[in-house]
């Protein structure tokens, strides 16, 4: 087996931490619409949980087969798997659509549902989804994940599924949130629990390490009005609960874990996590995201050996990150890492089965495919010194590339 690398931990937060720019939406009227605008809400603890109280709730047969796109994280297939369905892949196409040619081929009298993915806030076709979904009978389930924000046709995203699902602690300083959304059917059949006042607490200090560690901590302490003086106090407290993790008392899904853990379906959204989602605002958010990505998009035009995933940003899409397309992913992405960028890599790890022949654009994706932060909590700055960091590292791998050819 091969080593396993460890990297420095990202010079700049990967997602927004505790700080000013994450307040100040109180009295403010919604003008930009959220997933939580766009029908009935239940408030989890993660997206994963949210997607298996989807497809309970939509009581599908046993054997059902739920269709769900080749290119995915395993907090999709998961929850399927949980309730004792049958996942069957489908192809999307390069610009990240999903194919309906290639789910009409993949459809049988078992097909229960369809599960479609908005990602990094691109939306998909909706409007021609949901037609193709009534005409079949077949249940929609529409992945809010990447889209907390943005609507299509003047409807907000998550409005379309019979269930939606979305994963809020990805857009804000939360530690926990999973959403699960419907316009369509009631969810008051859905019960839950609180998790208890030790995971209450855990959420609490988990979003101020957080903000500690990225030295955003003073002007969050100020907009949360605790007093200067129990700064030292709080911060003592927190190194001796580090000191002494107990990783039982959150989901492993928030401390970077993929398994689906059915304890958790049943257990509310932290308090502070409701808070913080409610207090975000929005317009800024938004705004802010959209002033980001389209920084990173100029500043990273014109690589050889790199392109952005989306050519443009439409009116209404409000950006989870900025996809980058790299040539050189096994080289360059490593190197990133090293120096400290911050990054992720949807649908790095494809479910066993999932390859170049059922989809080639999934398989490409999944090699060359990596999303940098365009959030709220970031500075110019900041996503300067990103782009900075991303040009030397692509354009260092094509000199070190050429040499070793002529060697
Ligand atoms: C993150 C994610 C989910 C849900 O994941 P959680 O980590 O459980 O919140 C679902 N779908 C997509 C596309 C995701 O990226």
């Amino acid at each position: 087996m091969n080593s396993i690398e460890t990297y420095p931990p990202p010079r700049v937060p990967l997602r927004p931490v505790l700080a000013c720019a994450e307040f100040g939406n109180r009295g403010q009227v919604h003008r930009c619409p959220t997933v939580l605008d766009a029908g009935e809400i239940a408030q989890v603890t993660s997206g994963r949980v949210a997607v298996a109280l989807a497809l309970t709730a939509l009581k599908l047969p046993p054997h059902a087969e739920v269709l769900i796109p080749a290119f995915h994280c395993s907090s999709m297939v998961e929850p399927v798997i949980w309730t004792g369905a049958r996942p069957v892949f489908f192809r999307i196409k390069p610009t990240g659509a999903v194919d309906l040619e290639d789910i009409q081929a993949r459809i049988t009298p078992r097909t229960g549902a369809l599960l479609v993915a908005h990602y990094f806030g691109f939306p998909q076709d909706m409007p021609r989804i949901r037609q193709f979904c009534d005409a079949r009978g077949i249940a929609l389930i529409e992945d809010c994940a990447h889209a907390f924000f943005g609507s299509v046709g003047g409807r907000p995203l998550g409005s379309f599924g019979d269930y939606a699902c979305a994963s809020p602690w990805k857009f804000f300083s939360a530690y926990d949130g999973g959403t699960l959304i419907s316009s369509r059917h009631s969810l008051g059949q859905i019960r839950l629990v609180s998790a208890g006042w030790r995971y209450e607490m855990k959420a609490v200090i988990n979003a101020l390490e957080q903000s500690f560690d990225y030295g955003r901590l003073p002007i969050a302490q100020a907009i949360l009005r605790w007093p200067l003086r129990t700064k030292d106090a709080l911060l003592s407290w927190v190194k001796r609960r580090r000191a002494q993790p107990s990783p039982d008392i959150g989901p492993s899904a928030l401390d970077g874990g993929f398994a689906f853990e059915p304890a958790w379906v049943d257990k509310s959204m932290s308090l502070i996590s409701k808070a913080l989602i409610r207090l975000a605002p929005n317009e800024r958010v938004a705004d802010t995201r959209r002033r980001h990505y389209t920084r990173l998009a100029e500043g990273l035009r014109d690589i050889p050996g790199a392109r952005a995933f989306q050519r443009e940003l439409p009116q209404g899409v409000i950006p989870h990150v900025f996809p980058l397309f790299v040539d050189a992913a096994d080289t360059v992405f490593p190197a990133l890492r090293r120096r400290g960028v911050p990054m992720l890599r949807f649908g790095e790890w494809l479910w066993e089965g999932v390859d170049e022949t059922l989809c080639p654009t999934s398989a490409s994706l999944s090699r060359h495919l990596a999303q940098f932060p365009c959030h709220q909590g970031l500075t110019d700055d900041e996503i300067d010194w990103m782009i900075g960091q991303i040009r030397e590292t692509i354009i260092a791998s094509r000199q070190s590339n050429n040499i070793q050819r002529v060697a």
